[in-house]
Protein backbone atom coordinates (compact mmCIF):
# COMPACT_ATOMS: atom_id res chain seq x y z
CA UNK A 1 0.00 0.00 0.00
CA UNK A 2 1.50 3.80 -0.56
CA UNK A 3 0.77 6.21 1.33
CA UNK A 4 1.11 10.10 1.03
CA UNK A 5 3.66 11.32 3.12
CA UNK A 6 3.28 15.44 3.39
CA UNK A 7 6.20 17.25 5.09
CA UNK A 8 5.96 20.64 6.93
CA UNK A 9 8.57 23.29 8.91
CA UNK A 10 7.63 23.92 12.05
CA UNK A 11 4.88 27.07 12.18
CA UNK A 12 3.79 25.87 8.85
CA UNK A 13 -0.01 26.02 8.35
CA UNK A 14 -1.50 22.42 7.24
CA UNK A 15 -4.91 23.67 6.94
CA UNK A 16 -6.80 27.19 7.31
CA UNK A 17 -10.62 26.91 8.78
CA UNK A 18 -12.83 27.63 5.65
CA UNK A 19 -10.71 25.31 3.13
CA UNK A 20 -12.23 21.94 1.90
CA UNK A 21 -11.67 18.73 3.59
CA UNK A 22 -10.44 16.46 1.37
CA UNK A 23 -8.35 13.71 3.68
CA UNK A 24 -7.58 13.31 7.38
CA UNK A 25 -4.19 13.10 9.11
CA UNK A 26 -2.32 10.98 11.13
CA UNK A 27 0.83 12.04 13.06
CA UNK A 28 4.59 10.31 11.91
CA UNK A 29 6.24 12.64 13.34
CA UNK A 30 6.09 15.93 15.15
CA UNK A 31 3.47 17.75 16.95
CA UNK A 32 0.35 19.46 15.49
CA UNK A 33 -1.97 22.46 16.99
CA UNK A 34 -5.48 23.10 16.74
CA UNK A 35 -6.95 26.60 16.62
CA UNK A 36 -9.48 28.81 15.68
CA UNK A 37 -8.19 31.10 13.54
CA UNK A 38 -10.90 33.92 14.33
CA UNK A 39 -9.82 34.42 17.63
CA UNK A 40 -6.49 32.13 18.13
CA UNK A 41 -8.00 30.06 20.93
CA UNK A 42 -5.93 26.96 20.90
CA UNK A 43 -8.29 23.96 20.97
CA UNK A 44 -5.49 21.28 20.83
CA UNK A 45 -1.86 20.07 20.54
CA UNK A 46 -1.56 16.88 18.81
CA UNK A 47 1.32 14.35 19.26
CA UNK A 48 2.62 11.18 17.15
CA UNK A 49 0.21 8.29 16.00
CA UNK A 50 -2.90 10.93 16.51
CA UNK A 51 -5.35 11.48 13.59
CA UNK A 52 -6.75 15.24 12.73
CA UNK A 53 -9.06 17.18 10.59
CA UNK A 54 -11.38 13.76 10.17
CA UNK A 55 -14.61 15.92 11.00
CA UNK A 56 -14.53 18.15 8.02
CA UNK A 57 -14.41 14.77 5.99
CA UNK A 58 -17.06 12.83 7.92
CA UNK A 59 -19.28 15.29 7.10
CA UNK A 60 -18.47 16.59 3.99
CA UNK A 61 -18.39 20.15 5.17
CA UNK A 62 -15.30 23.08 5.15
CA UNK A 63 -12.47 22.74 8.11
CA UNK A 64 -14.05 24.45 10.58
CA UNK A 65 -10.35 25.07 12.60
CA UNK A 66 -7.08 25.50 11.65
CA UNK A 67 -4.07 23.21 12.12
CA UNK A 68 -0.64 23.82 12.54
CA UNK A 69 2.84 22.63 12.41
CA UNK A 70 4.18 22.87 16.63
CA UNK A 71 7.32 21.63 15.59
CA UNK A 72 8.79 19.80 11.76
CA UNK A 73 5.90 17.26 11.19
CA UNK A 74 5.86 14.51 9.06
CA UNK A 75 2.22 13.64 8.06
CA UNK A 76 0.33 10.69 6.46
CA UNK A 77 -2.21 11.59 4.52
CA UNK A 78 -5.57 9.27 4.71
CA UNK A 79 -8.28 9.89 1.85
CA UNK A 80 -11.95 10.93 2.38
CA UNK A 81 -12.89 7.18 0.50
CA UNK A 82 -10.78 5.34 3.39
CA UNK A 83 -13.22 7.04 6.01
CA UNK A 84 -16.33 7.20 4.28
CA UNK A 85 -16.02 3.33 2.78
CA UNK A 86 -15.65 2.22 6.62
CA UNK A 87 -18.22 4.53 7.61
CA UNK A 88 -21.04 2.87 5.41
CA UNK A 89 -19.90 -0.37 6.50
CA UNK A 90 -20.02 0.10 9.80
CA UNK A 91 -22.61 -0.76 12.38
CA UNK A 92 -25.90 1.87 12.43
CA UNK A 93 -24.73 2.55 16.11
CA UNK A 94 -21.87 3.37 15.62
CA UNK A 95 -22.68 5.24 12.53
CA UNK A 96 -25.37 6.79 15.11
CA UNK A 97 -22.77 7.61 17.60
CA UNK A 98 -20.35 9.51 15.11
CA UNK A 99 -23.08 11.63 14.00
CA UNK A 100 -24.31 12.50 17.37
CA UNK A 101 -21.22 13.21 18.15
CA UNK A 102 -20.15 15.19 15.65
CA UNK A 103 -22.90 17.68 16.03
CA UNK A 104 -22.07 18.02 19.99
CA UNK A 105 -18.16 18.96 18.91
CA UNK A 106 -19.37 21.41 16.06
CA UNK A 107 -22.21 22.91 17.80
CA UNK A 108 -19.39 23.67 20.92
CA UNK A 109 -17.34 25.69 17.73
CA UNK A 110 -17.27 28.93 16.17
CA UNK A 111 -18.05 29.71 12.68
CA UNK A 112 -20.86 26.48 12.52
CA UNK A 113 -22.96 28.02 9.71
CA UNK A 114 -19.97 26.51 7.28
CA UNK A 115 -21.43 22.95 7.57
CA UNK A 116 -22.97 22.07 4.63
CA UNK A 117 -26.36 21.22 4.95
CA UNK A 118 -26.20 18.44 2.14
CA UNK A 119 -23.24 16.61 4.07
CA UNK A 120 -22.53 12.77 3.34
CA UNK A 121 -23.93 12.45 7.27
CA UNK A 122 -26.67 15.20 6.94
CA UNK A 123 -28.49 13.16 4.32
CA UNK A 124 -28.33 9.50 5.94
CA UNK A 125 -28.06 10.81 9.79
CA UNK A 126 -31.73 11.04 10.48
CA UNK A 127 -32.52 6.91 8.98
CA UNK A 128 -29.03 6.08 10.84
CA UNK A 129 -30.31 7.23 13.75
CA UNK A 130 -33.20 6.26 13.39
CA UNK A 131 -32.04 2.78 12.63
CA UNK A 132 -29.26 2.75 15.24
CA UNK A 133 -31.18 4.15 18.46
CA UNK A 134 -34.21 1.90 17.60
CA UNK A 135 -31.37 -0.87 18.29
CA UNK A 136 -30.65 0.84 21.08
CA UNK A 137 -34.24 0.56 22.52
CA UNK A 138 -34.52 -2.67 21.46
CA UNK A 139 -31.35 -4.08 23.29
CA UNK A 140 -32.58 -1.86 26.58
CA UNK A 141 -35.73 -3.47 26.58
CA UNK A 142 -33.91 -7.05 26.03
CA UNK A 143 -32.12 -6.60 28.99
CA UNK A 144 -35.20 -5.81 30.70
CA UNK A 145 -37.02 -8.41 29.44
CA UNK A 146 -34.25 -10.80 30.49
CA UNK A 147 -34.57 -9.71 34.61
CA UNK A 148 -38.22 -9.66 34.05
CA UNK A 149 -38.59 -13.29 32.85
CA UNK A 150 -40.21 -12.65 29.50
CA UNK A 151 -37.56 -14.39 27.86
CA UNK A 152 -39.21 -17.85 27.78
CA UNK A 153 -37.23 -21.22 26.32
CA UNK A 154 -39.43 -23.90 24.62
CA UNK A 155 -38.47 -27.64 23.76
CA UNK A 156 -38.72 -28.97 20.80
CA UNK A 157 -38.29 -32.80 20.77
CA UNK A 158 -35.57 -34.81 18.68
CA UNK A 159 -37.36 -38.75 18.20
CA UNK A 160 -35.06 -41.54 17.59
CA UNK A 161 -35.72 -42.73 13.79
CA UNK A 162 -35.93 -46.34 14.36
CA UNK A 163 -37.97 -46.63 17.31
CA UNK A 164 -39.98 -42.92 17.08
CA UNK A 165 -39.24 -42.53 20.84
CA UNK A 166 -38.30 -39.30 22.13
CA UNK A 167 -34.74 -39.34 22.58
CA UNK A 168 -34.21 -36.12 23.98
CA UNK A 169 -35.02 -32.02 22.83
CA UNK A 170 -33.89 -28.74 21.40
CA UNK A 171 -34.24 -25.53 23.69
CA UNK A 172 -35.12 -22.49 21.59
CA UNK A 173 -35.53 -19.22 23.06
CA UNK A 174 -38.60 -17.16 22.74
CA UNK A 175 -39.61 -13.75 23.27
CA UNK A 176 -42.81 -12.09 23.10
CA UNK A 177 -42.30 -8.03 23.05
CA UNK A 178 -44.96 -6.22 25.03
CA UNK A 179 -45.94 -4.02 22.14
CA UNK A 180 -44.11 -5.78 18.93
CA UNK A 181 -45.41 -9.21 19.84
CA UNK A 182 -43.37 -12.33 19.09
CA UNK A 183 -39.88 -11.34 18.00
CA UNK A 184 -38.43 -13.94 16.01
CA UNK A 185 -35.09 -15.65 17.80
CA UNK A 186 -33.11 -14.72 14.25
CA UNK A 187 -33.46 -11.28 15.43
CA UNK A 188 -32.79 -11.06 19.31
CA UNK A 189 -30.19 -13.93 19.52
CA UNK A 190 -28.27 -11.67 16.86
CA UNK A 191 -29.16 -8.98 18.97
CA UNK A 192 -27.89 -10.46 21.94
CA UNK A 193 -24.95 -11.49 20.21
CA UNK A 194 -23.72 -7.92 19.71
CA UNK A 195 -23.14 -7.49 23.09
CA UNK A 196 -23.11 -9.34 26.54
CA UNK A 197 -26.89 -10.05 26.68
CA UNK A 198 -25.95 -13.42 24.72
CA UNK A 199 -24.08 -14.46 28.25
CA UNK A 200 -27.59 -13.89 30.53
CA UNK A 201 -29.58 -15.37 27.47
CA UNK A 202 -27.20 -18.50 27.96
CA UNK A 203 -27.53 -18.27 31.65
CA UNK A 204 -31.31 -18.59 31.42
CA UNK A 205 -31.31 -21.42 28.99
CA UNK A 206 -28.93 -23.66 30.64
CA UNK A 207 -30.84 -23.02 34.38
CA UNK A 208 -34.35 -23.76 32.66
CA UNK A 209 -32.22 -27.03 30.54
CA UNK A 210 -31.07 -28.69 33.66
CA UNK A 211 -34.36 -27.86 35.59
CA UNK A 212 -36.32 -29.92 32.76
CA UNK A 213 -33.09 -33.08 32.73
CA UNK A 214 -34.22 -32.94 36.17
CA UNK A 215 -37.81 -33.97 35.78
CA UNK A 216 -36.88 -36.19 32.69
CA UNK A 217 -35.57 -39.96 32.50
CA UNK A 218 -32.07 -40.06 32.60
CA UNK A 219 -31.28 -41.15 29.05
CA UNK A 220 -32.86 -38.00 27.76
CA UNK A 221 -30.83 -35.40 26.75
CA UNK A 222 -31.39 -31.64 25.97
CA UNK A 223 -29.38 -29.90 22.86
CA UNK A 224 -28.70 -26.06 23.32
CA UNK A 225 -27.24 -23.65 21.01
CA UNK A 226 -24.32 -21.66 22.03
CA UNK A 227 -22.67 -19.01 20.57
CA UNK A 228 -18.78 -17.86 20.48
CA UNK A 229 -19.19 -15.49 23.01
CA UNK A 230 -20.29 -18.17 25.49
CA UNK A 231 -17.47 -20.83 24.27
CA UNK A 232 -15.01 -18.20 24.46
CA UNK A 233 -15.81 -17.17 28.33
CA UNK A 234 -14.46 -19.84 30.58
CA UNK A 235 -16.28 -18.28 33.46
CA UNK A 236 -19.78 -18.81 31.73
CA UNK A 237 -18.83 -22.58 30.97
CA UNK A 238 -17.56 -23.23 34.23
CA UNK A 239 -20.87 -21.45 36.00
CA UNK A 240 -22.96 -24.00 33.20
CA UNK A 241 -20.64 -27.01 34.64
CA UNK A 242 -20.75 -26.55 38.52
CA UNK A 243 -24.61 -25.54 37.41
CA UNK A 244 -25.22 -29.18 36.22
CA UNK A 245 -23.12 -30.54 39.03
CA UNK A 246 -25.12 -28.87 41.78
CA UNK A 247 -28.21 -30.82 40.13
CA UNK A 248 -26.10 -33.83 40.06
CA UNK A 249 -27.13 -33.66 36.23
CA UNK A 250 -25.05 -35.59 33.70
CA UNK A 251 -22.66 -33.24 31.89
CA UNK A 252 -23.32 -35.91 28.43
CA UNK A 253 -26.92 -35.30 28.75
CA UNK A 254 -26.74 -31.27 27.85
CA UNK A 255 -25.20 -31.21 24.02
CA UNK A 256 -23.80 -27.86 22.74
CA UNK A 257 -24.79 -27.16 18.86
CA UNK A 258 -21.99 -25.10 17.46
CA UNK A 259 -23.53 -23.76 13.67
CA UNK A 260 -21.17 -24.57 10.82
CA UNK A 261 -20.77 -20.78 10.35
CA UNK A 262 -18.86 -20.04 13.57
CA UNK A 263 -16.32 -22.26 12.78
CA UNK A 264 -14.26 -19.89 10.35
CA UNK A 265 -11.08 -20.03 12.65
CA UNK A 266 -10.02 -24.24 12.41
CA UNK A 267 -7.71 -23.16 15.86
CA UNK A 268 -10.27 -21.68 17.68
CA UNK A 269 -13.41 -24.51 17.07
CA UNK A 270 -10.87 -27.14 17.85
CA UNK A 271 -9.79 -25.03 21.60
CA UNK A 272 -13.72 -24.84 22.06
CA UNK A 273 -14.14 -28.53 20.85
CA UNK A 274 -11.64 -29.71 23.35
CA UNK A 275 -12.78 -27.20 26.09
CA UNK A 276 -16.55 -28.71 26.23
CA UNK A 277 -15.11 -32.48 26.13
CA UNK A 278 -12.72 -31.63 28.93
CA UNK A 279 -16.17 -30.92 30.83
CA UNK A 280 -18.30 -33.46 29.21
CA UNK A 281 -19.86 -32.02 27.22
CA UNK A 282 -21.14 -33.68 23.66
CA UNK A 283 -21.00 -31.26 20.72
CA UNK A 284 -23.00 -30.83 17.86
CA UNK A 285 -22.25 -29.53 14.17
CA UNK A 286 -25.83 -27.45 13.47
CA UNK A 287 -27.10 -26.34 10.20
CA UNK A 288 -24.66 -28.92 8.60
CA UNK A 289 -24.15 -28.18 4.79
CA UNK A 290 -24.53 -24.70 4.77
CA UNK A 291 -21.43 -23.43 6.32
CA UNK A 292 -18.65 -22.58 3.75
CA UNK A 293 -15.78 -25.08 5.70
CA UNK A 294 -14.16 -27.66 3.89
CA UNK A 295 -16.04 -30.77 4.53
CA UNK A 296 -12.42 -32.90 5.64
CA UNK A 297 -11.75 -29.70 8.02
CA UNK A 298 -15.08 -29.74 9.44
CA UNK A 299 -14.42 -33.72 10.33
CA UNK A 300 -11.26 -33.68 11.59
CA UNK A 301 -12.79 -31.51 14.47
CA UNK A 302 -14.64 -34.68 15.06
CA UNK A 303 -18.38 -33.47 16.11
CA UNK A 304 -20.24 -36.01 18.14
CA UNK A 305 -23.29 -35.30 15.98
CA UNK A 306 -23.87 -33.96 13.09
CA UNK A 307 -27.31 -32.09 12.55
CA UNK A 308 -27.80 -31.52 8.72
CA UNK A 309 -29.49 -28.38 7.81
CA UNK A 310 -33.53 -28.28 6.87
CA UNK A 311 -32.67 -26.76 3.75
CA UNK A 312 -31.17 -30.19 2.50
CA UNK A 313 -34.98 -31.89 4.36
CA UNK A 314 -36.66 -29.51 2.27
CA UNK A 315 -35.61 -29.79 -1.05
CA UNK A 316 -34.72 -33.37 -1.20
CA UNK A 317 -37.80 -34.34 -3.44
CA UNK A 318 -37.22 -31.22 -5.47
CA UNK A 319 -33.79 -31.69 -6.76
CA UNK A 320 -31.89 -34.90 -7.43
CA UNK A 321 -29.03 -33.39 -6.20
CA UNK A 322 -30.09 -32.63 -2.43
CA UNK A 323 -31.14 -36.17 -2.39
CA UNK A 324 -27.40 -37.10 -3.27
CA UNK A 325 -25.74 -35.01 -0.86
CA UNK A 326 -28.07 -36.77 1.56
CA UNK A 327 -26.98 -40.26 0.68
CA UNK A 328 -22.97 -39.11 0.72
CA UNK A 329 -23.59 -37.42 4.32
CA UNK A 330 -25.21 -40.88 5.78
CA UNK A 331 -22.57 -42.90 4.52
CA UNK A 332 -19.87 -40.33 5.61
CA UNK A 333 -21.16 -40.47 9.08
CA UNK A 334 -21.75 -44.24 9.02
CA UNK A 335 -18.23 -45.09 8.49
CA UNK A 336 -17.01 -42.02 10.96
CA UNK A 337 -19.72 -43.60 13.59
CA UNK A 338 -20.80 -40.02 14.45
CA UNK A 339 -23.93 -39.62 15.05
CA UNK A 340 -26.98 -37.88 11.93
CA UNK A 341 -29.72 -35.88 13.17
CA UNK A 342 -32.30 -34.04 10.35
CA UNK A 343 -34.00 -31.37 11.20
CA UNK A 344 -37.03 -29.61 9.97
CA UNK A 345 -38.95 -33.12 8.94
CA UNK A 346 -42.86 -31.93 8.19
CA UNK A 347 -44.15 -35.08 5.91
CA UNK A 348 -44.25 -38.79 6.58
CA UNK A 349 -42.46 -39.12 3.50
CA UNK A 350 -39.48 -37.34 4.40
CA UNK A 351 -39.14 -39.01 7.67
CA UNK A 352 -39.55 -42.53 5.77
CA UNK A 353 -36.38 -41.29 3.38
CA UNK A 354 -34.42 -40.67 6.09
CA UNK A 355 -35.03 -43.66 7.70
CA UNK A 356 -34.02 -45.46 5.07
CA UNK A 357 -30.76 -43.29 4.59
CA UNK A 358 -30.20 -44.48 8.12
CA UNK A 359 -30.32 -41.46 10.11
CA UNK A 360 -30.66 -41.48 14.08
CA UNK A 361 -32.43 -38.86 15.02
CA UNK A 362 -35.34 -35.95 13.43
CA UNK A 363 -36.33 -33.02 14.33
CA UNK A 364 -39.48 -31.41 12.74
CA UNK A 365 -43.26 -30.56 13.18
CA UNK A 366 -43.73 -33.83 11.99
CA UNK A 367 -42.68 -34.96 15.64
CA UNK A 368 -43.27 -32.20 17.59
CA UNK A 369 -43.26 -28.33 17.26
CA UNK A 370 -41.34 -26.60 19.81
CA UNK A 371 -43.64 -26.44 23.73
CA UNK A 372 -43.32 -25.50 26.54
CA UNK A 373 -41.60 -27.11 30.16
CA UNK A 374 -45.35 -28.24 31.36
CA UNK A 375 -46.12 -29.76 27.78
CA UNK A 376 -42.78 -31.66 27.07
CA UNK A 377 -43.32 -33.56 30.58
CA UNK A 378 -46.64 -34.84 29.45
CA UNK A 379 -45.09 -36.84 26.60
CA UNK A 380 -44.33 -40.10 26.99
CA UNK A 381 -40.62 -41.43 26.58
P1 LIG B 1 -31.79 -23.56 14.77
O1 LIG B 1 -30.85 -23.86 15.87
O2 LIG B 1 -31.45 -24.11 13.43
O3 LIG B 1 -33.20 -24.08 15.26
C1 LIG B 1 -34.15 -24.74 14.46
C2 LIG B 1 -35.20 -23.79 14.00
O4 LIG B 1 -36.09 -24.47 13.10
C3 LIG B 1 -36.10 -23.29 15.13
O5 LIG B 1 -36.46 -21.96 14.77
C4 LIG B 1 -37.29 -24.22 15.05
O6 LIG B 1 -38.45 -23.67 15.63
C5 LIG B 1 -37.43 -24.39 13.56
N1 LIG B 1 -38.08 -25.65 13.19
C6 LIG B 1 -38.05 -26.82 13.85
N2 LIG B 1 -38.72 -27.78 13.19
C7 LIG B 1 -39.20 -27.20 12.06
C8 LIG B 1 -39.99 -27.69 10.95
O7 LIG B 1 -40.39 -28.83 10.87
N3 LIG B 1 -40.25 -26.80 9.95
C9 LIG B 1 -39.81 -25.52 9.99
N4 LIG B 1 -40.12 -24.72 8.99
N5 LIG B 1 -39.07 -25.02 11.03
C10 LIG B 1 -38.77 -25.86 12.04
P2 LIG B 1 -36.47 -20.80 15.84
O8 LIG B 1 -36.93 -21.31 17.15
O9 LIG B 1 -37.16 -19.66 15.20
O10 LIG B 1 -34.94 -20.45 16.02
C11 LIG B 1 -34.20 -19.86 15.00
C12 LIG B 1 -32.74 -19.86 15.32
O11 LIG B 1 -32.45 -18.98 16.41
C13 LIG B 1 -32.22 -21.22 15.77
O12 LIG B 1 -31.99 -21.98 14.62
C14 LIG B 1 -30.96 -20.83 16.51
O13 LIG B 1 -29.90 -20.62 15.62
C15 LIG B 1 -31.35 -19.49 17.11
N6 LIG B 1 -31.70 -19.66 18.55
C16 LIG B 1 -32.90 -19.90 19.10
N7 LIG B 1 -32.80 -19.94 20.44
C17 LIG B 1 -31.49 -19.73 20.75
C18 LIG B 1 -30.75 -19.63 21.98
O14 LIG B 1 -31.26 -19.78 23.09
N8 LIG B 1 -29.39 -19.37 21.87
C19 LIG B 1 -28.79 -19.22 20.66
N9 LIG B 1 -27.46 -18.98 20.64
N10 LIG B 1 -29.46 -19.29 19.49
C20 LIG B 1 -30.80 -19.55 19.53
CA1 LIG C 1 -29.90 -25.47 16.68
CA1 LIG D 1 -30.28 -25.83 12.79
Amino acid sequence: MSYDIKKYQQGEIVFHGGDSSDCAYIIEQGQVEIFVASNQTIIDILNEGELFGEMGVLDQSPRSTSARALTPLTLIEVKTQQITNRLSESDPIVKALVGVLLKRFRSMLPNQGMVSKNSLLDQVASVIEQAGLSKFKLESELRGAIVEGEVQTVFQPISNISSQKIAGFEALSRWTHHERGFISPVEFIALAEETDLIIEVGDLVFTRAIELLERLPEHVFININVSSKQLDDDEFLNRVKAKAKAHAINPSRLKLEITETMVVDFKLAKKWLDKCRAIGFPVCADDFGTGHSGMEQLLELDFDVLKVDQVFIRNMFKSKRYEIILQSIAQMAQALETKLVAEGIESDEEFQMLKKLGFDFGQGYFFGKPMSEENALKLSF
